[in-house]
Parts: structure tokens; C-alpha cells; sequence
């Protein structure tokens, strides 16, 4: 333990705080986290039901060069197994892995749109460089992980040649940031080819990060009793190491200048240091700046507008399928972590104007539009299908089969569901059309074997971990981004113009993951340690 006895507190348990939390109880600080919900992990975690357990946030962990080397570092024992992805569309099925994706994707795209073989020999070559910068950027343990005074050789053989390439990546990946459909537009006239590949990803998400996914497919990893096993090893670390956890503690009030911040318990807790590591628009909205100097208050109030005239990123439909049939049926068609799109036909305007004025004009569209739009957006969409069980078969019962099926959606369009009051209803009419899509295509049968079934939409999402509309991975592409998003100034992400204050996770940087949630975590607990000495 060092000498240090000022307090910092840390707010929110997801990986951006229990990240934060560990470096500074590992440095001999007097740490407490504080969690709103009953178990750390936020949009990490797993649960269990009827002896099938589901993976509730990322389907699977990206390594990314940081999460092998930081559980390493903190001595946390954590089996994993390899995550291998799966990308399908129509009955046409890849497996992909790291020596083949490239000729494997082109090829399939080539089956799927033989009359655009030249543009997608240009789109391929895109992807290609995209590809090799990811592999740069996330290919060698991250050196903040690693000791390098003791580890001469990790620094001297590795580390620094890889700068200069990591350097020019860097410049390259800055540069390819506009929006990956337009730059497939330049590409491509075929809109049903820009779709098939940018609908795997957010609206408006730069090219670099979209395009440079086609690396990281190849580079999830799946801890042995679900992704939730990841932040129970970091809690378990944390408290180890004599951090102090306080769980079903939600934050409603933040007061800089008193340096307390006060539970929906009425508890009140002072701090030296404040990492805020949950929803950034809720620390702008509870925050007190009375007793603050009215340069700092008047920076706040500048900040607290720009946050809150922005948006989370689109959120994620999903559901939760027990189903009775064996994991062979579902091993012969894919890896355990698939990508899968019914019709090659794409997404187009479902996706862009229809579902804009269906959501501008909610209240004077009947709800038979609403349910024709359902159709034709849950024939067309990719989901994301995760079997837990193809990673390890204790996950399902013998014989039978647990799916997470999931697809991006809209948190503006079920707000208004939802306020029309016939949310229930709706959640009853997707997850039909999840099964009846599914069925029709990939998993023939499939609707007529389901033993139990549930639902999270974005406004679970929401109510949940607190996350502005419902948004897994931070801030929407779709206007400016109000946060740092240059990777070479992510240490710089997690100041706040809130005196002793940090912010840390998937608001901090942009764009945004768990790799930003970690390496924020990290940084602002590096600040805070700076602060303090
Ligand atoms: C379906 C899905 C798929 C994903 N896939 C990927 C992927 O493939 N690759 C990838 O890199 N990332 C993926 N992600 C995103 C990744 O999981 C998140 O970006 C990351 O886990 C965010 O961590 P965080 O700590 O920043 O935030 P969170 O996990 O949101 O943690 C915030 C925590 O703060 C708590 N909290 C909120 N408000 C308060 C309060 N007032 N007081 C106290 N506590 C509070 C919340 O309960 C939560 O535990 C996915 C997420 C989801 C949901």
C-alpha cells in the first residue's frame, strides 16, 4: 500500500470503471467503485436461465493487443477460447479466419453479385489496407500493459519497430474517416452490394473502423463461462487487492466544489478524485456547480449544451432463444459468433429515409404501416447470432441449444412504440418476424422448436446501464462527435473541465468499444494517480 490516503471515487462498474478501479487499487490507492445495478460489467455480462446461459452485452471479447496483455499484467486468471466468426448471406456461408477472410469474403461476394466483380476487386482492396492497418494498431500487446523498464526485449524487438508503422496506420486511418457508405458509393453503383457490407455496422461509422473490422473478426476471444466472466474477474481483482465495491449504489448527484457525490439511498460520498465512468449526458445533467468559479461554471454549462444536443449511437434488438435442438445442427452451418443476412437485396432506404419519416411521422402513420415496415426491415437486416454453446457446450442443457439473435434498431422508433403504449405488443410482433425470417432461411424449423424466448430492446438497454438511447458503443456517427476521437490524443479524452473530475468508457473517445472503454479506464486512472502526486 502506498501512503496515500486520498479517496478516489470511481462511478460505474462497467469495463471503463473496474478497468480504472484495478490500476489504482493495484497502485496502493484508496479506491471505491460505485455501481447502480446489483453486478458490475454494464454492456459486458452473461446470465443464466433454465441452464442456458446468454450473453447479455458483446457477444464475444476483441482482444485488440490489450485484453490478453492487461489480464496478464493484473495476474487474473481468465480461460478463454478461441471465438471464430461466421459471415453468411442467403444459404451462402463463410467461416472466417485470419489467413483466408480477404479471397473468402471476395469470393462470396462475388457468388452473390457476379455482374460487379471489377468494383469488388476495388472494394476488396479497400478493405485490404484497412484490414492491415487494424492489424498494425490492435497486432502487438499494447505497450501501456506491458512493463518495458523490465521488459528490455518486448520494448527493443517490438515496440519500436512498430511505432513507425504504427505511426503511418495512424495518419492513413485519419484520413479514411468518412462515412463508409459514401466511400463505397465511389466504389459501387450496385446498392445492394454497399448494403450488404455497411450494414453490418453502424449508420455513418468512418471507413477506416468499419472497413478495418474484417481484422477483428478474426480476433475475438470467448472467456469459458461467458463474456459477464470478464468484469467477475476484474471485481474479484479489485477487491483483492483491498478496492472497495459498493454495489446498488446509483449516483443522482455530483458536487465538485463540496467533492461529494450522493446516492439514490441518500448516502452521501466524498472523493479527493472522481472518474465518472457511466453515461456522460447524466453526469452533465446531476451536476451541482454551485461554489464553483464562474470561468469553470461557464466552461461546464458550454460542455453540459454540446453533450446533451447529441446523441448515442443506434441501439440493438435482441432475443434470447432456448431452443430444442441439438448445437451439431447449428455447428454444421456456422462458428458460434455468425453474421447473417436473409436477402442479398440490402437494407437501402428501409433503413435511411423510410424508417426517418416513419419516426417523424409516428403519430399520423397507422400501425399497420408500422408493422409492413416491420416486415420488410426484419427480412432484409443482418443479425448477429451468437451461440454460447458452439464456444463451450456446457452453456445449453444436453440436446438443446441457447441463441442470442440480435440486429441494430432504432431507439427513437420504440420510444414512440412505446409511448403509444403497445410496446408488449410489439416485442410479441419482432420476435415472430426474427423467427419466422430465420426459419424461411438459415435455420429451417427453427420457430417450432423454441422451448423459451425473451427480449431486450433499446430501452432496456437504457434503463439498465443508463446509457442515452439505449447506445452500446457511445456517441452516434451521424453528426459530430462532441469527444476526442484521435487516437494519438486518447489520453486526453478523459479530462473534464469539472475541477478533480476524469470521465472514462464508451463516451470519452469516439469511435468506441471495449478496447476505448479499457484504455480510458486505464488513462483516467493514470491521471488521477498524476493528480494526486
Ligand atoms: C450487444 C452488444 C454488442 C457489443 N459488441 C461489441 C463488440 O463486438 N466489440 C466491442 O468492442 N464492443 C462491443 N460492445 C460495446 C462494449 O460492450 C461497450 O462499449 C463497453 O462494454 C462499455 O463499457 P463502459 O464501461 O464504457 O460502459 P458501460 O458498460 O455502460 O458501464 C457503465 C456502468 O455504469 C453504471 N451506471 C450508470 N449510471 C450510473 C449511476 N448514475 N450511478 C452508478 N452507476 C451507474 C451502469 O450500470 C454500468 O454498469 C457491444 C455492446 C453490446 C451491448
Amino acid at each position: 500500500m502506498s501512503d496515500n490516503n486520498q479517496r478516489t471515487i470511481v462511478v460505474g462498474g462497467g469495463m471503463s470503471g473496474l478497468t480504472a478501479a484495478v490500476y489504482l487499487a493495484r497502485a496502493g490507492h484508496d479506491v471505491l467503485l460505485l455501481e447502480k445495478n446489483k453486478e458490475c460489467g454494464g454492456l459486458l455480462s452473461s446470465f443464466s436461465r433454465d441452464g442456458f446461459t446468454f450473453d447479455a452485452g458483446a457477444r464475444a471479447i476483441l482482444n485488440a493487443g490489450i485484453v490478453r496483455p492487461m489480464l496478464k499484467e493484473l495476474e487474473i486468471e481468465l480461460e478463454m477460447v478461441d471465438s471464430p466468426v461466421s459471415i453468411g448471406v442467403e444459404n451462402d456461408v463463410i467461416n472466417l479466419d485470419v489467413e483466408t477472410i480477404l479471397d473468402d469474403y471476395r469470393h462470396l461476394l462475388e457468388r452473390l453479385y457476379p455482374e460487379s466483380i471489377s468494383d469488388i476487386e476495388k472494394i476488396i482492396s479497400k478493405i485490404e489496407r484497412s484490414f492491415k492497418d487494424m492489424a498494425i494498431l490492435y497486432g502487438i500487446d499494447n505497450p501501456y500493459f506491458r512493463d518495458m523498464k523490465k521488459d528490455r526485449s518486448f520494448l527493443l524487438k517490438e515496440v519500436l519497430p512498430w511505432m513507425g508503422k504504427f505511426m503511418f496506420a495512424l495518419r492513413r486511418m485519419n484520413k479514411n474517416n468518412e462515412p463508409v457508405e459514401s466511400h463505397l458509393e465511389k466504389l459501387t453503383s450496385n446498392q445492394s452490394l454497399i448494403d450488404i457490407i455497411a450494414q453490418h455496422f453502424f449508420r455513418e461509422t468512418p471507413t477506416a473502423f468499419a472497413l478495418g473490422y474484417f481484422y477483428t473478426y478474426t480476433d475475438y476471444r470467448y472467456p469459458r463461462g461467458g463474456t459477464g466472466e470478464l468484469p467477475r474477474a476484474m471485481v474479484r481483482k479489485i477487491l483483492e487487492l483491498n478496492g472497495e465495491i459498493k454495489t446498488e449504489t446509483e449516483i443522482i448527484e455530483v458536487n465538485p466544489s463540496e467533492k461529494t457525490v450522493r446516492a439514490s439511498d441518500g448516502n452521501t460520498y466524498s472523493f479527493d478524485h472522481l472518474i465518472w465512468s457511466a453515461d456522460l449526458k447524466t453526469l452533465y445533467r446531476i451536476l451541482d456547480t454551485n461554489g464553483l468559479d464562474e470561468d469553470v461554471t461557464h466552461e461546464i454549462s458550454e460542455r453540459k449544451e454540446s453533450l446533451l444536443s447529441k446523441r448515442g449511437c443506434e441501439s440493438v434488438y435482441t432475443m434470447f432463444v432456448g431452443v430444442d435442438m441439438p448445437l451439431e445442427s447449428f455447428r454444421s452451418i456456422s462458428n458460434g459468433h455468425f453474421f447473417y443476412t436473409p436477402l442479398k437485396t440490402g437494407l437501402n432506404e428501409t433503413h435511411t429515409s423510410e424508417l426517418d419519416s416513419l419516426i417523424e411521422n409516428f403519430d399520423s402513420v397507422p400501425k399497420k404501416q408500422v408493422l409492413q415496415w416491420l416486415d420488410r426491415y426484419f427480412q432484409l437486416t443482418t443479425y448477429e447470432i451468437s451461440i454460447p454453446a458452439l464456444r463451450n457446450p456446457e452453456l445449453s442443457p444436453e440436446g438443446k441449444t441457447g441463441l442470442v439473435i440480435s440486429t441494430l434498431f432504432e431507439y427513437d422508433l420504440i420510444k414512440k412504440i412505446k409511448d403509444a403504449l403497445w410496446y408488449d405488443e410489439f416485442r410479441a410482433e419482432v420476435e415472430n418476424r426474427m423467427l419466422d425470417n430465420l426459419s424461411n432461411s438459415i435455420y429451417p424449423g427453427l420457430k417450432d422448436k423454441v422451448v423459451f424466448k425473451a427480449s431486450s430492446t433499446p430501452l432496456s438497454i437504457e434503463s439498465v446501464v443508463g446509457s442515452s438511447e439505449g447506445a452500446i458503443v457511445g456517441w452516434s456517427y451521424k453528426s459530430p462527435v462532441p469527444v476526442v476521437s484521435e487516437l494519438r490524443k486518447m489520453g486526453s479524452a478523459v479530462k473534464t473541465p469539472i475541477p478533480d473530475v476524469y470521465q472514462a468508457g464508451q463516451w470519452a473517445y469516439s469511435p468506441a468499444g471495449l478496447p476505448t472503454a479499457i484504455l480510458t479506464g486505464w488513462h483516467a486512472a493514470q491521471n488521477a494517480m498524476k493528480a494526486k502526486r
